[in-house]
């Protein structure tokens, strides 16, 4: 039985209690417009399982969250004619996440949008070294 929260908006939609403009789904995701769409089809894909964070999601299903995700990238780029696009998740507060239902936005691009990349999302470069890095997080 998938974790289901009746406060959490993206269950509602999951359940069918709340509507949304629905483009695919599976039994582990849905995938549906954004209602306040920053680019031409700007899609969410939330697992069915209601996860804050996609560490909380069980693995066995990190895997077909992101088949639906591949889907409705499919989709956007054969029917609206997407020249690229940005894939990611906003995850807790500092990173801009306002619902805690994980979803994945997917966000077209067009040639001449005038948007940017990943790497517009911060400029925080780190003071310590690479190396200093990499052995913090492989030490164990
Ligand atoms: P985030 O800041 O990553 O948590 O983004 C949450 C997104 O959910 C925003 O882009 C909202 O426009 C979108 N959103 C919130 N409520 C709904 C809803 N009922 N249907 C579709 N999109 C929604
Ligand atoms: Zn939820």
């Amino acid at each position: 039985m998938p974790n289901h929260d009746e406060q959490c908006i993206f269950c509602r939609i999951v359940s069918g209690s709340v509507p949304a403009r629905v483009i695919a789904r599976s039994d582990a995701a849905v995938a549906f417009l954004d209602l306040e769409p920053i680019a031409p089809g700007h899609t969410l894909v939330v697992p069915t399982h209601h996860s804050e964070t996609l560490a909380d999601l069980p693995t066995e299903l990190v895997g077909p969250l992101f088949a639906v995700v591949q889907e409705a990238a499919h989709l956007l780029t054969t029917r609206l004619g997407a020249d690229g696009m940005n894939i990611g998740i906003n995850q807790g507060l500092v990173g801009g996440q306002r619902v805690p239902h994980l979803h994945v936005h997917l966000l077209p691009r067009f040639t001449g949008d005038g948007g940017g990349s990943v790497h517009t999302i911060v400029r925080n470069p780190p003071h310590e070294t690479i190396e200093t890095i990499y052995a913090t997080i492989t030490t164990t």
